[in-house]
């Protein structure tokens, strides 16, 4: 992901070096590759707006411009802008202390990888030294609670499934037997839809507050393009979504929809998903990314 938006940028960066002084018009002409590249990149276009604007703004100060090594300068800052873009640093799993079990509830599209990030969230909190517990709440994927089982069953979680109960229902026993089986994080898997629907968003705002997750997360498919923004916004509305788990970064989209949702929700993105295995999700550090953007 994001290989030909780094080729670009580098490309404008490789330019600049070249001319050792730079004039206003060498700003202008770099700002506006970049915002080329970030529209290209399928980044939204109003975020891409805000970014160059913020950029070219503190690029076109004399403090740059007759610097010794503008062109270096003019690297720190869109690299500044665009670690702020992606949430300047690294949002935590926020989790009540006094509370046993913690609940953390996953909401996103089918497809999106929601089932296995509840897996690879469980591997990481147990190599935390956690003990948690996964919650099959999704009843109408076909098969969602046994890949579930099967995925649990590998990493050693357990799973607790109420099969032909209500969500709800399900949710609230996971809770319980989280403490009967002495788990302290309970992983709630929720149903998603193909495209949002008002049936799906009900389920997740009814899971919530029968089971009030400490935290609940958006696991957003990285290979979406522009209508990503729909699809946040709109689950920002109804679920009030903590952070973001951006999962398949290992895909070959352009990558712009994972750049913009930062901005366009104001939810941190928490974690990033760059694989199918168990082990692949990893904590965002939004300079680390920004910075393997840049090259
Ligand atoms: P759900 O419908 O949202 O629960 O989606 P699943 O968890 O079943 O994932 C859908 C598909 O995406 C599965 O084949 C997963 O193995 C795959 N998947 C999920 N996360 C990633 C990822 O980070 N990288 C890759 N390459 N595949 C992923």
């Amino acid at each position: 992901m994001f290989n030909s938006l780094s080729d670009r940028l580098q490309g404008t960066f490789d330019k600049l070096r070249g001319k050792g002084r730079l004039t206003e018009d060498d700003i202008n002409v770099a700002m506006r590759e970049i915002r080329l590249a970030l529209l290209e990149a399928d980044v939204n276009f109003k975020v891409v707006k805000r970014f160059v604007a913020s950029c070219k703004e503190r690029c076109m100060t004399s403090e740059v411009l007759d610097s010794l090594t503008p062109s270096q300068n003019v690297v720190r800052i869109v690299l500044e802008e665009l670690t702020e873009l992606l949430g300047g640093t690294e949002s935590k799993l926020t989790m009540a202390q006094n509370r046993t079990p913690n609940v953390i509830m996953l909401v996103g599209l089918q497809g999106s990888g929601k089932t296995t990030a509840c897996v690879k969230l469980a591997y990481l909190l147990r190599k935390q030294g956690r003990n948690p517990l996964l919650a099959a709440c999704d009843v109408y994927r076909p098969a969602a609670a046994d890949q579930l089982e099967t995925l649990g069953k590998e990493i050693g979680v357990p799973v607790f499934r109420g099969d032909g109960q209500h969500p709800v229902q399900i949710a609230k026993d996971s809770v319980q037997e989280a403490v009967d089986k002495l788990c302290d994080v309970v992983i709630v898997d929720t149903a998603g839809r193909l495209q949002i629907d008002e049936f799906m968003m009900q389920e997740a705002v009814d899971i919530k507050s029968a089971v009030r997750p400490d935290q609940v997360l958006m696991v957003v498919d990285a290979m979406t393009g522009q209508d990503i923004v729909n699809v946040v916004t709109e689950f920002a509305e109804r679920t009030d979504f903590d952070g973001v788990i951006m999962s398949k970064l290992d895909g070959d989209a352009r990558g712009g929809g994972a750049l913009s949702v930062r901005e366009v929700t104001g939810k941190p993105i928490k974690f990033v998903s760059m694989g199918e295995k168990p082990s692949s999700l990893e904590v965002f550090h939004p300079d680390r990314m920004a910075r393997r953007i840049l090259g």
